[in-house]
């Protein structure tokens, strides 16, 4: 063990001086036997002492080696007189020069010699007198770096007697930290600042943070943390003294270039130095709160018109709902929907019917009082909530100034462009005591609008919601009803009028429903385009039309009726050549039955798909001509092979000189046009008589038959066959008796 001789203190010195005088005179033989005894005793008590002060020794020396610092014990002179365990790890590289008795002083410069101390080469008698100087002042602390990079802190005190207590703490981890912390302030591109805790002064901050605010160092330096702008009067981690945990204040700030700026403070407590303080983080959040905002503003706004979307509007209509209730006032949601906008997007293309939503947001807003909060639902639907009304009346006015201005013309890109829309209110207190309830109630009051004739405005009325639950009723029983095959055709026959043989069937789509009886397809065939079920029913019609009709006589044609749906499904042409190839009926058999209103759209897709079914052999007809908005336009956009007249235009024939004239004007355009023309909803003799002179080709309707199912077609097929050629009237009665 390094450890030294026993330090000779005054006490033991006196003792030992005491038993070489009591040993002396013993040994002479001239002491009296009296005094002899106390000389044993005193000799006694001196050895005692003696292996007294060695075992505080020993305990002292066992004490300070389980210290973690190392120590050392130097006399006046600044000889070695004990250290511990750890005092010669630290200096291994010296340790071979302590012994009780050397001079610190001495094993120094052997040290330097030899390249101990990095810190005296070059400078070594220099380094030493430095050394020595400060041993002997009080207190005084210092570091001290080895020839193997350690650091160590040196610490030493005076003892009473003129000789020295020193203490050495390793500090190199420390240190390495130190300088880690210092690097990563130093070059962060984060502006820091540390100020001290008490007095609030800066004690450091680097480049980022000169950079930010434009002070020099040595300005900053002079500072408090409350002189800096932006941190005003208040410390940017006032009330949160206690807390070491990095916490984080939102400020706005005028940076030093005067660009205004959302910074986040971080602050977090440490030791620098040896004071506590703070370190504050300045980040430039700018950016990411103006993403934030947008993110906000863009979930709750519609994109192209930059109006309220839905989400937002049932923020607003609860709030407003909430104040209806407080005060008597009333409240209105008008919803609002745009007739055939889609055809503008087809026709003219998306970019106009953008411009065209745009132009319909910006008059409606300006329309509207500052109040009143106007919001886009979906691509052709707006809301409005109407607040502070004091009678229904007030949102009939509303409605009606809205339809007015957007029924004027719209002059976009060169094109001018009219387009009407629908509304429906639903008013509070009453229609509903929440948002979703109201818009629901105007969407349902919207439809009613939209049925009833389109350009006008509707209430919302309490059977509405029953109707709408009927029709959610009819939807999942219909589903049903096509998988399990219960919806079926029945064949209506098509009679040539100068021959009265039938030319072929009309396939009418019949629901026997098991609780409703037969269910009307006016009914139902709506629902089935509201809710896609349209495809599913019309390829089911297709096929069994085709199925059927295969085992009807050769000339005898079947007629199916297309939804306009069927057509933006994209797969209309091969579900009608899968239910040709099937069946094996022959293309030119089968007959398709379109609307005006497929032609409404006038989409490219359309006509393509027409002219391939066409091209197919298929032949397609006209269906209700006369009742859609400019018939005879769509005559020239494709070459049907049949035109149907509607029904309204044939009942009264033969006592209507209006309706007479309006048949003989379509039955010449379809022969100049070499198209058949078939008159539907023949139910008099008077109208088959009137059609017959008017030289009108074909004839349906209930004088000749109401659809009947398949296995009826057969026989009814046989009768007519028998007569062959003979009166009509024998062919209806034929028909009737089938
Ligand atoms: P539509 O294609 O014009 O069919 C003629 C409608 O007039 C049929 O009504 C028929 O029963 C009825 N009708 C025939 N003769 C007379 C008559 O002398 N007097 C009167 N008052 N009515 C007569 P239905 O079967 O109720 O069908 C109504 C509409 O439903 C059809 O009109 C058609 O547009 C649609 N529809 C029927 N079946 C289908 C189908 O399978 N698919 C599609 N998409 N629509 C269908
Ligand atoms: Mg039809
Ligand atoms: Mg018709």
């Amino acid at each position: 063990m390094p450890i030294g001789r026993p330090k000779k203190t005054k006490k033991t010195r006196k003792l030992k001086r005491a038993a070489i005088a009591v040993r002396a005179p013993v040994k002479r033989g001239k002491l009296p036997v009296s005094e002899i005894g106390a000389t044993v005793r005193m000799r006694a008590e001196a050895a005692a002492a003696i292996a007294q002060a060695r075992t505080s020794h020993e305990r002292l020396r066992q004490a300070i080696d389980i210290l973690p610092q190392g120590i050392v014990f130097l006399d006046a002179d600044g000889r070695y007189i004990l250290w511990n365990k750890k005092y010669s790890e630290i200096y291994s590289r010296s340790s071979d020069l302590f012994e009780p008795g050397a001079r610190l002083q001495d094993t120094i410069r052997i040290g330097v010699e030899r390249g101990d101390y990095p810190e005296a080469i070059g400078r070594e008698e220099a380094w030493i007198a430095e050394r020595l100087t400060r041993l002997y002042q009080p207190g005084e602390r210092h570091e001290q770096v080895l020839a193997d990079g350690r650091c160590i802190l040196i610490e030493e005190r005076l003892t009473e007697d003129g000789g020295v207590i020193g203490l050495r703490v390793d500090i190199t981890e420390l240190k390495q930290r130190e300088a880690s912390f210092r690097l990563l302030f130093d070059s962060n591109p984060v502006p820091m600042i540390v100020c001290a805790l008490d007095d609030e002064r800066i004690l450091g901050v680097n480049d980022a943070a000169i950079a930010h605010y434009g002070y020099s160092r040595a300005e900053f330096e002079k500072l408090t943390i409350g002189n800096v702008q932006a941190f005003d009067s208040q410390p940017p981690w006032a009330g949160d003294h206690s807390s070491d945990e990095l916490t984080a204040r939102t400020w706005k700030h005028v940076r030093a270039d005067g660009a205004l700026i959302d910074l986040a403070i971080y602050s977090r407590q440490l030791v620098y130095g040896d004071r506590p303080a703070v370190l504050l983080s300045l980040m430039d959040i700018t950016e990411r709160k103006r993403a934030e905002a947008r993110l906000a503003f863009m979930a709750q706004h519609d994109g192209l018109t930059g109006l309220p979307n839905r989400g937002l509007l049932r923020q607003e209509i609860d709030e407003m709902l909430q104040h209806t209730r407080r005060s008597s006032d009333k409240m209105a949601v008008l919803m609002l929907g745009l007739d055939n906008f889609k055809a503008v997007n087809d026709t003219l293309g998306h970019g106009v019917g953008d411009k065209l939503l745009r132009s319909v947001a910006k008059r409606l807003r300006s329309t509207l009082r500052e109040q009143d909060t106007l919001a886009r639902l979906n691509s052709d639907e707006f809301a409005i909530i109407q607040s502070g009304l004091a009678r229904p009346e007030d949102a009939v006015l509303l409605a009606r100034r809205l339809l007015e201005a957007i029924g004027e013309p719209y002059l976009l890109d060169g094109h001018s462009v009219v387009i009407g829309a629908s509304i429906g209110i639903a008013m509070a207190p009453g229609d509903g005591e929440e948002s979703e309830k109201l818009l629901k109630h105007a969407d349902m009051a919207l439809s009613r609008a939209k049925n009833d004739s389109r350009g006008t405005f509707s209430f919302f009325e309490s059977g509405m919601d029953a109707r709408a639950q009927g029709r959610r009723k009819i939807e999942i029983d219909l589903r049903d009803a096509i998988q399990s095959e219960v919806l079926r055709p029945y064949y209506q026959p098509l009679i040539d009028l100068s021959s009265g043989r039938i030319t072929g069937f009309e396939a009418l789509v019949r629901w026997p429903h098991p609780e409703r009886g037969m269910v009307s397809p006016a009914e139902f065939i709506p629902v089935a385009e509201e809710t896609g079920l349209i495809n599913a029913l019309g390829g089911l019609m297709l096929r069994r039309a085709c199925m059927d009709a295969v085992l009807w006589p050769d000339d005898v044609r079947v007629a199916v009726n297309l939804s306009p749906l069927q057509f933006r499904a994209g797969n209309l042409l091969s579900v009608v050549m899968e239910a040709l190839k099937q069946s094996g009926l022959p293309a030119k058999r089968l007959e398709l039955e379109i609307t005006e209103t497929l032609l409404l759209e006038k989409s490219s897709q359309v006509l393509a798909t027409l002219h391939a079914l066409r091209a197919l052999g298929v032949r397609i007809s006209m269906d209700d001509f006369g009742t859609g908005y400019s018939s005879l336009s769509y005559l020239r956009s494709f070459p049907f092979d049949k035109i149907k007249i509607d029904q309204s235009f044939v009942r009264g024939l033969g006592t209507n000189n209006d309706a007479q004239a309006i048949v003989r004007a379509i039955i010449s355009l379809g022969v100049g046009l070499g198209v058949t023309i078939t008159a539907e909803g023949v139910e008099t003799e008077a109208e088959l008589a009137c059609l017959r002179s008017e030289g009108c080709h074909e004839g349906q309707g209930f004088l000749f038959s109401h659809a009947r199912p398949n296995a009826e077609i057969v026989a009814m097929l046989t009768a007519q066959r028998g007569i062959d050629g003979g009166a009509l009237t024998a062919v209806a009665k034929a028909a009737r008796v089938a």
